[in-house]
């Protein structure tokens, strides 16, 4: 199932150690494309990556095989992490294992496929606008998005460093947690990673999949009016009948209002490409990776081996993202950004003064099928609406099976609190037993 719907790039292993107790001994786990591997290759997605293999493991890796987990592959994304579907690929798009005319969603559809046709117990995917989200909710798993800080991201190669971090996709909430406590905590070696032991609950003794308990009575859930508008009515509904399952144990459930996530989707857009404009320069064909024939000069070569080794969508992001940021046009577009990640931030903690869970449809839209969004960038673009608020105020958030519309899942995103890890765990497991 895994080859026929092309969910990795690369099948190769990294034992875990076979003496580890604890959730994850012998669990498989699938490792998204832009997380580095020793000796094993990491392509991102793309062909400029297609043959270069990491002289080091990320931070992740390590502590995964150090609790006994074995990595046994690596999963196919959007090139570079840039897309929606999994479709922007160097190696041809993943099908959804639900419906295999469709997208599993992005960019870590790879990672999702591979836990929902069942090829690993659990996967890692990276989430800088909803990489994580968007493919657990089209292929009916669980993603969490941690808060930015609380997984190192040591050995992730960065698309937009400011926005992402790399999360668990499991089949259950129970399962990604535990994911999750193998994973979380401060790294030396990436100086953005908190120091959990000072900040109030952000470290349970218990561990975060100890709070897949089920118990939300008491509870206060926001529902944000302005993230379910012009969401397609199937997925609605199937969110809103999850939502009354959390009130039947005992949740209250209050409409909000979040005005800055209006604008969310456009501030994402234009810091994530301004910040993958300047991440993607290190791929000059010098230091790694694909490197052209040209006999030119030094800048007829640069100018080939990325004509040759990035795909549309990633020159697509590196032209905008240049732009947005030169003289003249940095004011009017990056400054304005900043300004509104500011908005949204301020918006989700005045929210968080009266709820403890911000509750919304993951995805506006269900899965598309594979090639209806490819010649539609902004069609594409727009589907982040719901996800990309999180990473722009650095929260936790997690999507969670609500259920089916037409046969295809429907996934519910929870959004808490900085470092709230253990509540939208808790919330997300209510959703799951009903
Ligand atoms: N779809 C979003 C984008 O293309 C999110 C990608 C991600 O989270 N890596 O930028």
């Amino acid at each position: 199932m895994a080859a026929d719907i092309n969910a990795f790039v690369t099948e190769e292993r990294i034992e875990g150690d076979a003496d580890a107790a604890g959730p994850l001994a012998d669990a498989t786990v699938a490792v998204k494309d832009n997380i580095s591997t020793e000796g094993i290759r990491t392509t991102c997605g793309s062909e400029m990556l297609a043959d270069y293999v990491p002289p080091y493991s990320a931070t992740v890796i390590d502590r995964l095989t150090d609790a006994g987990a074995t990595v046994v592959g690596k999963t196919n994304m959007d090139e570079f992490g840039m897309g929606t579907t999994t479709e922007t690929s160097a190696f041809g798009p993943t099908r959804n294992p639900v419906d295999t005319d469709r997208v599993p969603g992005g960019s870590s559809g790879g990672s999702a496929a591979a836990v929902a046709a069942g090829a690993a117990d659990v996967a890692l995917g990276s989430d800088t606008g909803g990489s994580v989200r968007c493919p657990a909710a089209f292929c009916g798993v669980v993603g969490i998005k941690p808060t930015y800080g609380l997984v190192s991201r040591y050995g992730l190669i960065a698309y937009a460093n400011s926005l992402e971090q790399i999360g668990p996709i499991a089949g259950t909430v129970e399962e990604a947690a535990a994911v999750l406590d193998v994973i979380a905590g401060d790294d030396p070696h990436d100086g953005t990673t908190r120091d959990l032991s000072g900040i109030e609950g952000a470290a349970p003794e218990a561990g975060y999949a100890a709070a897949a308990d089920g118990d939300v009575d008491g509870m206060t859930i926001g529902v944000p009016t302005e993230l379910f508008d012009g969401a397609d009515e199937r997925v609605v509904e199937t969110v809103e009948d999850a939502i009354a399952a959390l009130e039947a144990r005992g949740a209250e459930t209050t409409e909000i209002s979040l005005p800055s996530v209006e604008h969310a989707v456009q501030a994402y857009y234009v810091i994530a490409m301004a910040e993958a404009s300047s991440n993607l320069a290190r791929f000059d064909g010098v230091r790694y990776g694909h490197r052209s024939d040209s006999d030119g000069n030094w800048n007829e070569s640069f100018a080939e081996t990325r004509e040759e080794g990035f795909g549309a969508e990633v020159k697509r992001r590196i032209l905008l993202g240049t732009y947005a940021l030169s003289a003249g046009y940095h004011d009017k577009y990056y400054e304005k950004a900043q300004d509104a990640r500011a908005w949204v931030r301020q918006d989700f903690e005045a929210a968080f003064d009266d709820v403890d869970v911000v509750a919304s449809p993951t995805m506006p839209v269900l899965p598309f099928e594979l090639g209806e969004s490819l010649d539609d960038p902004l069609r594409m673009y727009l589907a982040d609406a719901n996800t990309t608020p999180a990473n722009l105020a650095n929260l936790p958030a997690i999507s969670v099976p609500a259920g089916e519309a037409d046969g295809l899942p429907v996934g519910l995103q929870l959004v808490g609190p900085k470092f709230g890890e253990e509540t939208i765990v808790r919330a997300a497991s209510a959703v799951e037993d009903r």
